[in-house]
């Protein structure tokens, strides 16, 4: 898969998420992170299986079948969200094999210009035409700052499905900035863009995440199958949060006021952090 951005005027909205270079890329929607360690080590654990075994499976309809099976056997099929399908055929792609995609995908080197997504669940069609809410529902300039900011693929997947939060956060920059956010003032400061990963970054690291919380995988679907709580501030003595979104998007559960007073500090110090970072650079430019 090469020249990436040639995707861009393909997709809806212009900017194409799913395979951004050569490291990152997003398997959320083939239910990536529907498992019941997402850790990043077990999932690169079970991917770099996949691929290894894959790698050694004839191009045969039995054969690709088979593996399905093999991986089902292999791996827990307990899932945090029992009705979202997690595609046994996700693997790592690339020459380096240095992001994760589909092994049945025509372009995978080794399948040699034959598309296989025909024998996943969904079958080729819904794989080849689905995007996410996404796509329709995060302006460009917010998609071209996490795609320029995420750390790897697997930041990247977690976080790019989650418009709300995204929105919820950007707005909130521009919004202290005092002007429209534009992706170049945030991505041509080495500085400022590690401070706008690290921002990005608490969806995985989280430390507030309630304890029955799935962890960090999301249900994007506009079904609604599952939702998130809202917060119980009362049970805490407090008000409702100036962060209310963006901490029932993270999944919060807050045990005295004094948590929830950090965790908005924590929210609020990296913000004010990117808007320093911002209005330096906009000083010394
Ligand atoms: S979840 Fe969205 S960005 Fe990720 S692979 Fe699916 S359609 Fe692409």
């Amino acid at each position: 898969m090469s020249n990436f951005n040639a995707n861009d005027s393909k997709v809806r909205c212009g900017i194409y998420l799913c395979q951004v270079n050569e490291e990152i890329s997003c398997g959320a929607c083939c239910g990536l992170y529907n498992v019941v360690n997402p850790s990043y080590e077990s999932i690169m654990e079970m991917l770099t299986w996949r691929t290894d075994t894959f790698s050694h499976v004839k191009r045969e309809m039995d054969a690709i079948l088979a593996f399905k099976e093999e991986v089902e056997d292999r791996e827990p099929q307990e899932r945090p969200f029992p009705d979202f399908h997690h595609c046994p055929y996700i693997g790592l792609v690339g020459k380096e094999h240095s992001r994760v995609g589909c092994l049945l995908h025509p372009l995978f080197d080794e399948n040699k210009s034959i598309d296989f997504r025909g024998l996943s669940f969904y079958g080729g069609m819904a794989c080849r035409v689905y995007f996410c809410p996404t796509y329709n529902n995060l302006p460009a300039v917010f998609k071209e700052i996490v795609r320029e900011t995420a750390s790897n693929w697997y930041a990247y997947g977690l976080v790019i499905t989650e418009a709300k939060l995204l929105n919820t956060i950007f707005e909130e920059v521009a919004k202290r900035l005092n002007r429209p956010l534009t992706a170049n003032s945030l991505l041509k400061n080495n500085g400022c863009l590690e401070t706008v990963r690290e921002l990005l970054d608490l969806k995985i690291n989280w430390p507030f995440r309630r304890k029955t919380s799935s962890g960090p995988a999301n249900y994007f679907f506009e079904d609604q199958l599952y939702s998130r709580p809202s917060i119980n501030y009362e049970a805490i003595g407090g008000s409702v949060s100036r962060h209310d979104i963006l901490l029932q998007e993270l999944e919060s559960q807050f045990n005295s006021a004094n948590e929830l007073h950090a965790a908005e500090d924590l929210i609020d110090g990296l913000i004010n952090k990117v808007i320093g970072q911002v209005d330096r650079l906009k000083t010394e430019g």
